[in-house]
């Protein structure tokens, strides 16, 4: 008997009703998300001591996300005398990127399954990766430089609830880095003109305009709630109030800030140090001149948002480590990037004890 079967000969044999016992050691979160009808659930953990309870002269196939703990339980069971047990291929992640039939909240539909097939390929992301990026609330503070290709990529990928906040109206001068407005938006305000962009990309996701300037009062009335705070903005008012609300609710925020041809991306996480741990206050006036003042090559904001996106997928699907405790500087000029240590401040005034 072959070690494994891949998805569309188990759903062949299930169609032929073959005598196979199912067999999903995944946790029963997972299960929620999607499985397939009739399985046996016994988490990976729990394989060893459960294995009195199956039949051991049955034909297993055994299931799990994509492979991995499926080969685990399938050793421990052929050290227990299990002479037919097989893994599915792929796991699950195979068997819904094949269309198979499924049931679960996560069983993606045919559009979802088209839409964003590329990215459910990866097994770090699967079916069940889209489920929780379609769950997932990202609040964006800031519809500018940075706000746009985040809010840009964020939506193509399928992060399901984006809340946008910039009390800004749209400017010629902004056009030649806010790739997410056209010269038809100048005038109106960012968030509008954000919303309705995000739906000629993707109407599936929900766009929450908030038109107002972000400050200490109304912070936790607008951030609380979310998966992930961003900060897009040129503010250090701004900035302060999503470091600090991400301190005091335990979100995980993600800074990103660029001036002339650099630009620095930083993520927070609960126990990491903080912006305020970098900066514990805002420079003096005149000290930090801003894109206004100086000036910034359009694609600079344009790389930062997209290392801040990323950071927002990694954290909200697991993947890799986030830049947490580490402050990544990039030089458009040398085109170099830089990942510096950045220990947290025990003293510092937003996230010390
Ligand atoms: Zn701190």
């Amino acid at each position: 008997m072959s070690d494994t079967v891949l998805a569309g000969d188990l759903h062949a044999a299930l169609a032929n009703e073959e005598p196979l016992v199912l067999l999903d050691v995944r946790e029963a979160d997972e299960l929620a998300l999607a499985q397939i009808e009739g399985v046996v659930h016994v988490p990976l953990a729990d394989v060893a001591t459960r294995a009195s309870s199956l039949d051991s002269s049955a034909s297993f196939v055994v299931i799990c996300a994509v492979g991995g703990r499926a080969r685990k339980a399938q050793t421990t069971l052929r050290d227990l005398g299990f002479s037919r047990v097989r893994v599915l291929e792929g796991g699950m992640t195979a068997w819904l990127s094949a269309g198979l039939p499924a049931i679960g909240s996560a069983v993606p539909s045919a559009d979802v399954a088209a839409r964003y097939d590329r990215q459910m390929r990866l097994p770090e992301v699967g079916p069940e990766g889209q489920a929780k990026l379609l769950a997932a609330k990202v609040a964006i503070v800031g519809g500018g430089g940075l706000g746009c290709p985040l809010l840009l990529y964020l939506a193509a990928a399928g992060v399901g609830h984006l809340t946008v906040i910039d009390f800004d109206h749209v400017a010629l001068h902004n056009l030649h880095r806010q790739v997410l407005y056209g010269t038809a938006d100048v005038g109106r305000p960012k968030v509008l003109a954000a919303k309705d962009a995000i739906a000629r990309t993707n109407p599936g996701i929900e766009v929450t305009a908030v038109e107002a300037r972000l400050h200490e009062e109304n912070t936790r009335e607008l951030l609380s709630g979310h998966h992930v705070l961003v900060d897009a903005t040129d503010s250090f008012a701004a900035r302060y109030a999503v470091n600090r609300a991400s301190c005091m609710l335990s979100i995980p925020a993600v800074f990103g800030a660029v001036s002339r041809f650099s630009g620095e991306v930083l993520t927070r996480v609960p126990g990491s140090a903080c912006y305020a741990c970098l900066h514990p206050t805002a420079p003096g006036p005149g000290l930090a001149p801003t894109c206004a003042e100086e000036g910034v090559l359009g694609v600079v904001p344009g790389i930062v948002g997209l290392l801040q996106a990323n950071e927002v997928l990694k954290l909200l699907l697991g993947y890799g480590a986030p830049l947490a405790s580490k402050l990544l500087t990039f030089d458009a000029r040398s085109t170099t990037f830089r990942a510096l240590a950045l220990p947290r401040d025990p003293a510092c005034a937003a996230c010390g004890s």
